[in-house]
Order: C-alpha cells, then structure tokens, then sequence
C-alpha cells in the first residue's frame, strides 16, 4: 500500500505546488515497475515544463534517476577521474582529443557517450569511422582500461539511469524536452552514475546549440553544477560560442581526420583553443600540475590516442573511408564572409548521410561537409567556400540545398566573438 497517487502529484505540479522527497521518489519507482502510466507521466512532465522543480524537488529526482539503475564503482583507480559534457554542437570532435589529452596529464577519463541525432553528431558515431573499433566495453573493461590507459570512450550501457530512456522518449513525442530540470537531471543522472569524481561540462550557446539563448544557456549551467557538486562531483561549466562550426570538419570520418590533425600539433585554432580551455579547467578540478599545452605539442596525447583506440579493436593508422562524390560550394562574388551558419552546416551534414533522424538508422563514415573559409575571410568570386562529401548523388543533392544557406558573404569587416564566453562554477 502506498500514501501516494499519482493523480495528485500531477495536480500539485500543476497547481505550482512542491512535491515531497516521498512523492518524488514513490512516483519514479511506481513508473519503473510499470504502476504509473505513460500519460500520466507525460501530463507530470508537462506540469515542470511549465511549473518547474524546486532544488530539493529536482536533486531527489535526480537521486531516483540515478538509483533507478547501476552506479559504476571507480574507486581505488591510480588516477583521478574526470569527463568531460558538451551539450552537443556542429563539428565537435573535442572528446576525442580531450580524452587522451587529458589521460596524457595523468586523470583517467571514463567518457560513456552516446550516438548522435539530428544535426549534431555523436561521438560513438565518429570513432566507428575507424575500422575494427568497439564502442561496447564491460564495466570490467573500461576500468582495467582506465587503469592501464587513462582514457576510454565507449557507449554508455543500458543500465545507467534507466528511467532516463523512458522520460527521454516521452518527452520526445510531448513537446517537453526544453526543460531545465529535465535537461539537467538528465544529464546529470547519467554523468553521476558513470562514477566520475570530477567533471567539466561545455555548454554551447548560439545558432548551432541546442540552447540559443545565453542567459537559459547560464540557468541550465548553474543548476547541472549545482546538481553535480551537490552529489559529490566537483563541477564546472564553460558556456562557449556555437554559431559557427568548429573547426573544418563536419561529418564522421572527417572530424576524426581532423582530430588527428589537432592531436600532432597541426588542426583548426578554435579546435586547439577550446580542448585546452577545457583541459585547464579539467587539470585544475582534479588538481593535477600539468600543462596539457605541453602534453599535446610533445606527442603526448597523440601516443594516448592510438593506445585507446587499439585497445578498443581499432586501427589507428586505416585510412578512412572517403566519399564517392564530392563537389565545391564556390562564393558567388567576391566579398568577405560575415557568417557561417551552424546549423546549416550541421544539417547539410546530416543530409549528405553524416547523421540520422531516428536512431535505428544508419549513417555514413564519409558523408560531411568540409568549411574551407570562416568568418571574416576575405573570398575571390568562385573561391571554394565548401566541400560536400556523400556516397550517393541523392544524399548529395540534399545536402546541397541545405548548405546554400549556410553562409552570408558582404562587404564589411567582420570583428570575431570569443569561443569561450564564461565559466561557471559554485
Ligand atoms: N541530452 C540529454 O542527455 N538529455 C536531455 O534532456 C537533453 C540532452
């Protein structure tokens, strides 16, 4: 017998009301044996779209989110541990130079990430790109791997804040994903049960983020390091700038490519300048005395991602896949480029077969789009502003609708904004 109904929590929530630690944790259980129903969670979920949670409110659904599946124990580890969160952006291949970066300074990196989804990719997406590399690791695998390493990337495993599967599914088809207490205790649930000690979390604000505004940008980063500190991990966030892609690359085997590229010396300046941005906030969470800068220009890091990537069956020296088709997107005069647009490029990407719009689907190594100017470049008329790969002349006729918005060419000087706009922390 229970105190509880579930009609009466919705009628709470509804009415702005708080609901109890008991209400909370009665009604996450109930859903998960099945006694709560899904419409009747989906009319809960629209009451804190609108209505909210408290602090005490969202840190006890968070605390349910989490007990509702396994806690990764990485305890008794040689090193500290740190991950690191991007709220997903165009062209961010940061994990795969953060992770061995940062396992080169001396943490251990348990990075459970996930597949990509609209027109941000996903980092398990973009390592399968190379040829023999396993994104499923036992629990056992990833800490020996840790321990041996210091970095892993894998996907994270069905038993990580299970009831975050379902309330993520339902608040798909309800309109209630931009919530703040459900992103963040989503986030959250999972970062926390992946067992870091230590975590730094990029917030992407602007045309190609997920969040456009900067001032929900900094309430959604506040209230994930509140949630994260106030559970033990030490938490910071940096808002940064997604307006434009970062770096050149956009699609699987191109962003790989170009993380290569970063991780012996060489890469797009934004690319470098925001995995060291993090790297120093992650080396100073876990109070580690290095200078990732040195790590990465000394070969370092380079050495660390090819140990990761072998030991999860890759072969870090394949060539990857190219595309068939390929084909240049040239300025139509001459002028000087005032903005390239995110979220064209990233859904150009997606439609040149890069990325899915379910997640059963497949999707192309090779596809992706390759920036060949930015912001404030002066161009030629007919100077290649882009290059578009895909494996077949449909995907490539759709991406090349997509990307003839994705630029604005003018006359004026064009001033750059920051990549890195503010950090965030308690
Ligand atoms: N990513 C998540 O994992 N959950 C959300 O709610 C939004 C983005």
């Amino acid at each position: 017998m229970t105190n509880f109904s579930a009609v009466d929590v919705i009628a709470t929530k509804r009415d702005g009301g708080t609901l109890s630690d008991g209400a909370i944790t009665w009604l996450l259980d109930a859903y998960m044996r099945g006694d709560v129903a899904d419409e009747q969670m989906s009319s809960l979920l629209m009451a804190i779209f609108f209505n909210g949670l408290a602090p005490q409110e969202l840190r006890t659904w968070t605390d349910r989110m989490i007990a509702s599946g396994e806690r990764l124990d990485l305890q008794g580890l040689s090193r500290p541990t740190v991950d690191k969160h991007s709220t997903g952006g165009v062209g961010d291949k940061i994990s795969l130079i953060l992770a061995p970066l940062m396992a080169s300074c001396g943490a251990a990196v348990p990075q459970l990430s996930g597949r990509g989804l609209g027109h941000t990719g996903g980092t398990l997406d973009k390592l399968e790109a190379i040829p023999g590399w396993r994104a499923t690791l036992t629990n056992n695998e990833i800490r020996s791997q840790l321990e041996a390493i210091g970095a892993v990337i894998c996907a994270a495993g069905p038993g990580l804040a299970p009831v975050d599967r379902r309330l993520y599914a339902l608040r798909d088809v309800t309109a209630t994903v931009e919530s703040i207490p459900l992103i963040s205790s989503s986030i959250m649930s999972k970062k926390i049960a992946e067992g870091t000690g230590a975590l730094v979390l990029d917030v992407k604000v602007g045309r190609g983020a997920f969040i456009k505004d900067p001032a929900r940008a900094r309430e959604l980063a506040t209230t994930m390091v509140t949630l994260g500190t106030s559970h033990g991990v030490a938490t910071i966030a940096q808002l940064t700038a997604m307006d434009a892609p970062l770096g050149r690359a956009v699609g699987n085997a191109l962003e790989v490519t170009e993380s290569v590229e970063v991780l012996r010396g060489a890469g797009p300046e934004d690319v470098r300048e925001l995995t060291l941005g993090l790297a120093r906030i992650m080396v100073e969470l876990v109070g580690l005395d290095v200078d990732p800068e040195i790590k990465l220009d000394d070969g370092s890091a380079y050495d660390v991602y090819r140990q990761m990537i072998q030991a999860q069956g890759g072969d870090s020296d394949a060539v990857l896949a190219t595309a068939k088709f390929r084909e240049t997107v040239v300025a139509p005069r001459a002028g000087i480029v005032q903005s390239v647009d995110a979220l064209c490029v990233g859904m150009a990407a997606w439609r040149l077969g890069a990325g899915r719009a379910r997640k059963e689907d497949p999707v192309s190594a090779a596809a992706g789009v390759l920036c060949l100017v930015r912001e404030g470049n002066e161009v030629e008329a007919k100077q290649p502003l882009f290059e578009l790969h895909a494996d077949d002349v449909e995907h490539l006729v759709r991406g090349r609708d997509t990307i003839k918005d994705a630029f604005v060419l003018g006359d004026n000087a064009v001033t750059s904004s920051p990549l890195l706009i503010e950090r965030i922390e308690k």
